[in-house]
Parts: structure tokens; C-alpha cells; sequence
């Protein structure tokens, strides 16, 4: 027998991280879990903790994670990321395809309307016979580099994905901005495309980084190019990437952003770990902005994955939180026709499944990805936040410990620090 690896203890507070509560225990009881938390030696363990589960076998325990594994872990593809363009008319420092995984921006090169229109047939043909249930979601996504550099592509590729998917499959571009002209806006608008919008604060702090190769700002004009698509009914969302840069005050800056552009939601990209520099500090000093842009703010507008992560910290929400990489359930075709699990690592051996042309979805380095689990991992299995923790990006955990099944540092500071300021522990 032994204390559940779910059971933490701060002070005299005994926290169930699979129920995510705090447990109403007698003293005796909780001094009992103290004294027996690293081995449990006592063959007079009170009833209560049995039948409550803090104390339990390590095979039940082993049984459990690895049900856990399963239920956490994506089988089926459900998105499609078609790499328009590798090249980029911006030159952002903190970009993660300048890491030696990826190289992928030095090619410069644009997937031909060919290639799309194989790559989305074949995912109208894998994604048929999906478990749709309640909360199924399917999405191409137009990704570069720029996108906006291979209009000619855009053009082609967007109206057929429409003609091919219904209003139930999003589409959605992810650009830089700079590049849209009003016959853009009104593709996006015809095709029911969302716009996510590379945007970093104010105008000080967004040209910092994001510059373009001659080191000219672009602020001015991302945020008018915004404001057309927004003012033209194009769904808009900006995509806010948080570095030590603009930390401070970072709360009152998403604000300003929601109030410029008069929106009620936008997402903030934690630094995937080691793709740039970041201080000791980032991680707490995000989750403390995070949680006043939310308690001050949330009622005008939020970031969507940072509320599900927060309701289920608290412990509001008790859902199991599937691995929060998209790589199980995404196909990420490049121009070359070129098939990988994930966009940031193309050199990447295991992130290689081949071809277009060949049997790509049988292809073993998938396993590869479904085996990144948080419950195969020591660090998660000892963490209070562990079932909320949808376990990071494999790339940051690819750049800190050259294994996709490691810990994202970032991410995972980040989660630790958010859990710690929610319950005061
Ligand atoms: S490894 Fe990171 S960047 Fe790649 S799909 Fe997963 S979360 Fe996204
Ligand atoms: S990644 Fe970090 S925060 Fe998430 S479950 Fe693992 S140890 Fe906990």
C-alpha cells in the first residue's frame, strides 16, 4: 500500500489533485498522510483514507495512469496545417523556426495549389469516419512563415477548402498582417476565415521584435490592417506572444488591445521554452499577469484556453485535461508535400512521416507522439496540477532535453505558478 501520488501536501491542506479538491480530513488523519507520504510502513491505516483513495496499491495506481494515458492521448487527426509558405517577409527574434530542429524559413519556399489539393483531400478522406461527439472540433489552418506571401496559393487553396468542408470545419490563417489588402479581407470574409494576428502590446513593445528583415516596425500597420478586418466582420484574433519585454504591466496591455480593437477575446503564446531567451522570473511573472487580466478584465474579454485552464485548477471544472500538443491529431503538410506531427521541428527524425504520395497515416513515428504522455512522466506524476496540465509542447521539451517527452519548462513553470497563486499554497 502507499499514499496516492494524487495526494500533496501544503501545511496542514491535503490536496487530491485527481479530484481536485481539498480534502475535509481529521487532524489525526492528516497527520497519518505527514508521517506515511514517503513510505508507508503502518499496517494500521484508517478506513477513511482507503475508501476516500488517498491510500491505495501501486497497482491500482499503475492501472490508473495508464488509463489516464489513454483517455489524455488523441487517436484521431482533426486538424490540418498546411505550411503555405516557408518564408517570411518579418524577421521576429523569437521566431521558433530559427532552432536548429527547424531550418525551415531558410528554404523560402511556397507549397504549389497542387499540393494543397491532394493534402486536403486526403484529410476530407481521413477525417469521414471521426467520433464526432459533443465537444469534436475540425480545423484547417493556413500557416507559414507568411501565408500572405503565396497569395496565389491563398486564393485557390481557401475557396476550395470551403467547396470541400462545411461551416463545421474552421478555417483559419495565421499571418503577421502586414501584407493584407482589402481583396484579402474580402476572401477571408466570403470563406468564414478566422484571422489570427501575430500582436505583442503597444507599440514600443510589438516593434521590439517584430520587425521585418530591414528592421523596420510594423505595428502601425498590423493594428490598422486589424482594425479593417474587424470593421469588414472578419473574425479576428490576436495572438499575443508574452516576453520578458512586455511583462510588466502585461494585463493592462492585453486591455488596451481589447479596447483598441473592441474584441472580447484574444490568446497569449507562453515562449515555447529555449526558442528564446527568457529570465528566471517569466514564468511566475506571466501567471501573476494572467490572473489580473482575468480577475479585472475577464468580463470585457479572455483568452479562451487560459479560462479552461484556470477552471480547472480551481478545481470548478473537474475535466481530465487531453495533451495540450496538438501533434496526435494534427497532419502538418509542407510545400514540399513533405508530412510532419508538428510545423517547429522539420529536421526532427521522428517528426517525419513521410510523403503525400505514401501511406503517411501508418507511419510508426506517430506512436512516437501518442507515447508523449504526463503520465508516463515522474516530474507530472508528482504534480498538483497534473490533471489540469494539459503537459506543454513537445518542442519546448525538444529544447530543453532533446526528447519530446520531457518537461516545456516554460509551460510548465508557468502551470506550477498559476496553481500556487490560485490556492494560496
Ligand atoms: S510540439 Fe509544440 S508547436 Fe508542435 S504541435 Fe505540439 S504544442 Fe504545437
Ligand atoms: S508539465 Fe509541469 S505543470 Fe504540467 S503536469 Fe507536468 S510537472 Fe505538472
Amino acid at each position: 500500500m502507499k499514499i496516492s501520488s494524487f495526494i500533496h501536501i501544503f501545511g496542514d491542506r491535503i490536496w487530491d489533485a485527481l479530484n481536485k479538491e481539498f480534502l475535509k480530513l481529521s487532524p489525526e488523519e492528516v497527520e497519518y498522510i505527514k508521517n506515511n507520504k514517503e513510505h508507508l510502513e503502518d499496517s494500521n491505516i484508517p478506513l477513511h483514507l482507503i475508501e476516500l483513495g488517498v491510500v491505495t496499491t501501486y497497482d491500482k495506481e499503475k492501472e490508473m495512469f495508464l488509463k489516464l494515458k489513454k483517455l489524455t492521448t488523441d487517436t484521431q487527426f482533426q486538424s490540418l496545417y498546411l505550411i503555405t509558405s516557408t518564408a517570411c517577409n518579418l524577421n521576429c527574434d523569437y521566431c521558433f523556426y530559427r532552432s536548429s530542429a527547424s531550418g525551415s524559413l531558410h528554404r523560402r519556399e511556397n507549397m504549389k495549389f497542387s499540393v494543397a489539393k491532394e493534402a486536403l483531400e486526403q484529410f476530407k478522406e481521413i477525417t469521414k469516419n471521426n467520433i464526432k461527439g459533443d465537444d469534436y472540433w475540425q480545423q484547417i489552418t493556413f500557416y507559414g512563415g507568411e501565408p500572405l506571401l503565396n497569395k496565389e496559393l491563398l486564393y485557390n487553396v481557401i475557396p476550395y477548402s470551403r467547396h470541400l468542408f462545411d461551416s463545421d470545419t474552421s478555417l483559419v490563417i495565421n499571418t503577421n498582417a502586414t501584407l493584407l489588402d482589402n481583396n484579402d479581407i474580402h476572401l477571408f470574409k466570403e470563406n468564414s476565415v478566422e484571422v489570427q494576428v501575430s500582436l505583442d502590446g503597444d507599440e514600443e513593445k510589438h516593434n521590439l521584435h517584430r520587425k521585418t528583415h530591414l528592421g523596420e516596425p510594423t505595428y502601425k500597420i498590423v493594428i490598422n490592417n486589424m482594425k479593417k478586418l474587424l470593421d469588414s466582420g472578419v473574425k479576428v484574433l490576436p495572438m499575443i506572444t508574452a516576453t520578458d519585454d512586455n511583462l510588466d504591466n502585461f494585463s493592462e496591455r492585453i486591455y488596451k488591445i481589447v479596447k483598441e480593437l473592441g474584441i472580447d477575446d484574444y490568446a497569449v503564446n507562453v515562449l515555447i521554452s529555449n526558442s528564446f531567451n527568457s529570465s528566471d522570473s517569466y514564468a511566475e511573472k506571466l501567471a501573476e499577469e494572467m490572473l489580473k487580466a482575468y480577475e479585472k478584465y475577464g468580463k470585457i474579454a479572455s483568452d479562451y484556453a487560459f479560462v479552461e485552464l484556470y477552471n480547472r485548477l480551481i478545481g470548478e471544472d473537474k475535466a481530465i485535461s487531453k495533451n495540450s500538443c496538438g501533434a496526435t491529431r494534427k497532419i502538418t503538410v509542407f510545400p514540399n508535400g513533405n508530412i510532419y506531427a508538428c510545423q517547429a521541428m522539420e529536421k526532427l527524425g521522428v517528426n517525419n512521416m513521410g510523403t503525400l504520395q505514401n501511406d503517411y497515416i501508418s507511419n510508426a513515428n506517430w506512436f512516437e507522439w501518442r507515447n508523449r504522455s504526463r503520465f508516463d512522466n515522474n516530474e507530472c506524476l508528482n504534480c498538483a496540477s497534473v490533471i489540469s496540465c494539459g503537459g506543454g509542447c513537445a518542442t519546448g521539451s525538444y529544447n530543453c532535453s532533446q526528447s519530446i517527452c520531457g518537461i516545456d519548462k516554460n509551460n510548465c513553470e508557468y502551470t506550477k505558478h498559476l496553481f500556487k497563486k490560485i490556492h494560496n499554497v
